[in-house]
Parts: C-alpha cells; structure tokens; sequence
C-alpha cells in the first residue's frame, strides 16, 4: 500500500471513528421520489457532457417501457408494503420524444406498485422544439404537471451558437403553451456564453419573465473534456465575469419576485420550488428506473447506492455524512443537525471540523448554530471550494 493509500485509509478510520459505524436509524415509511431515464436526444448540443446517444432508427418504445416496468417492480418488491411517491421526474436525454401513452403507462404502473401521493409533483424535461410543442397537451393529460423547458437562450444567434435546433420563435411559442398548460412551468438558461454582456442577458431575462414562470435554472456554460465544443477549442468566460453575471442575475430575479433556494435554481414561491431536487439536495430517497439511472434508497438501516435499477452498494456511513455535507450546502437552507443527525446518527458539528467552520464564518462565507449550518451569499459565489474544505 503507497503512503496515499495509508493516508487516506487513516483519515477514513479517524472520521469513521467521529461518525461511529452503527446503522442508520431511519425508517423505511418516508416518502420517496422517483426518476425515470430517458437516454436519447435527437440531436447532440455541442455544449452537453449528458449526452448518451442518438435516438436510434430502431427505436422501439414498447421495449422500453417493458424495462421500466421491470425495474419499477423490482424496486418495489424490496417493500413489505407500498411506499409513497411524492415526485416522479422524466429526465434524460430528451424524454420528451417518448409518446405520452408511454408516460401514461409508466405512471398508471408506478400508481399500483407505489401510492402516489395527491399533491405529487410529476415532471417531465422537454425541448422547445414543435414536435414537442404539439404533444405538450397530452403530456398533462397523462399526468404530467410540471414542464422543464429547456430554452437556454432567447437570442436566435446564441441558439445557433448553442447548436440547439430550436429557433427563437420556437422557443416563444413554446414558453406560451407551457406556461398555459402545465401548472407549474420551469425553464433551464445558459449564461456565462462567450462574449455574453450582461445589458443583452437582461433583455433575455425580462423575455423570459414576460411569461408566467414558476421556476428558473441557471447554468453556467462550462467546456468539458470530450464535448465538441471542447474539440473545437471554445473558450469559457472569464472567471470573474461568470461570477458577476451570475450575481447580477440572482439579484435582478430577485428584485423580480424570485427566490434563490439553490445555488443554481430559483422559485417564484415557495410552493414552486423542485421538489424532486430538493429530495437529491436533501439526502432523501429516490430511486432511479432505466439504464444509466441513480438512486439512493435506505433500507433495513442502510443506505443503498441504485444503478441501472438496480440496488448497488451500501453508502459506508462516513460516505454517506459527506454526501449530506456536499448536497445540502448547495440549498440556502443548508444543512440541519437534526436530520444529519437522523441520517447518520451523528451530530451535525461533531463532524465537521470546528476549526474550519470557525474560520469560514470568520470570513463571512458561511453561518451556523447549533442547529444549522448554511453559506452566506458571498459563500454560494464560492460553493464547491468552501463544501471541499469542510469535508476534506
Ligand atoms: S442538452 Fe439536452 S437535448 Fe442537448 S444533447 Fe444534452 S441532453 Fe440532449
């Protein structure tokens, strides 16, 4: 074993230690959410390291759905009785190019193997494109009531950058019918697009805000290794101006009505709020169906990783203190000590180093008390480094 190995290995054991290695004393009765996968696209944006493949000539829906249907049985024979489901979440991939008699199947089948529960929030990702458009209706009518557009851009000459195939009035009309049709209406932004200025991207904004919008979700145009745009040697924005335009944004949807309750998601209200995210950021269960989808389910006292799905491996405790570090920091609520302590069966700042959090609030880039520990605002500009500080 080299030295890093025994490094890591003690710091393991020291942690392991802190946290104690007992089971985690959770029930099995909380309400969980699901995901279901759909891995294909009609065509790749240049920008997405999500892309998994084309939508193949071959395609044949019924065989997916008898996969669906598989792994939703699966899951739910692991219970002794059925599990309540608040949120259901089409994603992918584009799973908008799925017939809405395949949503309306997988969910009739999610309703008898779970309870799904009345107020459940049932999304689905769609593209602005007019063959998505035309099926919006039939999506709600199958059960869907939340609709994540992926706009990105409301300028015809960024979408063409972009490589999206939707056009500008696409992109409009389809904001229309979705604000009209689904009762809560969410759309995905890109910022941070080279030579972006942010008087431009205010335009965007207020376009955006003219429809009736309950959620927005910011993303920052990065280049990853392998996409094409990182082939063809696009250069990202400059760090510093990322940041101010991502603080302008924030504060000019803010002073629009907005709620910043993630680092990248805002809310109209509070009711507005992803409630399938949140179950992610909040360390709670969901299960993912198809191939390529996650999940994290407890089950007698432990913490199970869900790949494919199917169970895959037990979260040791230490991995699963962390990942409720690393997850709930992102939301502005942050991280509380009782469900920490829930979850882990450990106190919150019995494992979080004194000392480092001492010294980020000193810096103003976070607060805590007993009962709480969240990043300020000028902590959410520099996220990923403060979350790997503190669990490091
Ligand atoms: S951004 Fe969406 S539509 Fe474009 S390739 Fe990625 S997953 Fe597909």
């Amino acid at each position: 074993m080299n030295t890093e190995d025994n490094l890591n290995k003690q710091a393991e054991a020291i942690q392991t230690a802190r946290i104690g290695d007992g089971q985690i004393p959770l029930s099995d009765e909380d309400e969980l959410a699901v995901y279901i996968h759909f891995p294909y696209c009609k065509s790749r944006c240049p920008y997405c390291d999500f892309f998994r493949g084309l939508l193949p000539k071959s395609f044949n829906e019924q065989e997916l759905i008898q996969h669906y249907l598989s792994d939703i049985a699966y899951f739910a024979d692991l219970f002794p009785h059925k599990r309540a489901v608040k949120s259901i979440f089409f994603g992918g991939g584009t799973p908008s190019l799925l017939s809405p008699q395949a949503v309306d199947l997988v969910l009739n089948e999610l309703q008898k193997k779970f309870v799904i529960a009345k107020d459940a929030e049932i999304s689905l990702e769609a593209n602005p494109n007019t063959f998505e458009q035309n099926k919006f209706l039939a999506f709600r009518h199958a059960g869907i009531n939340r609709l994540s557009l992926g706009v990105q851009a409301l300028q015809a000459d960024d979408l063409k950058k972009l490589g999206r195939t939707h056009s500008l009035s696409d992109a409009l009309t389809a904001m229309e019918l979705g604000a009209k049709t689904f009762p809560k209406f969410s759309i995905d932004l890109i910022y941070a697009r080279p030579q972006q200025q942010w008087d431009t991207w205010q335009k965007e904004i207020d376009t955006a805000l003219q429809f009736d919008l309950s959620h927005i979700s910011l993303y920052e145009l990065s280049i990853e290794e392998g996409t094409p745009f990182f082939r063809k040697n696009i250069k990202p924005m400059d760090e510093e101006q990322s940041l101010s335009l991502y603080n302008n944004t924030v504060s000019y949807l803010r002073s629009c009505g907005f709620q910043r309750y993630e680092g990248s998601n805002l809310a109209n209200s509070f009711p507005d709020q992803s409630v399938h995210n949140l179950t992610y950021w909040q360390g709670e269960d969901y299960i993912g169906i198809g191939e390529g989808a996650h999940g994290r389910l407890r089950l007698n006292g432990q913490i199970f990783t869900t790949l494919d799905g199917h169970l895959d491996e037990a979260l040791t405790p230490l991995e699963r203190a962390e990942e409720l570090v690393l997850m709930g920091l992102r939301i502005e609520e942050g991280v509380s000590d009782k469900y920490f302590y829930k979850a882990c069966g450990i106190h919150l700042f019995d494992f979080l180093s004194k000392k480092m959090t001492k010294r980020l609030a000193q810096l103003n880039l976070l607060c805590y008390d007993d009962a709480n520990i969240k990043l300020t605002d000028k902590g959410f500009t520099l996220m990923d480094e403060i979350i790997l500080e503190l669990v490091s």
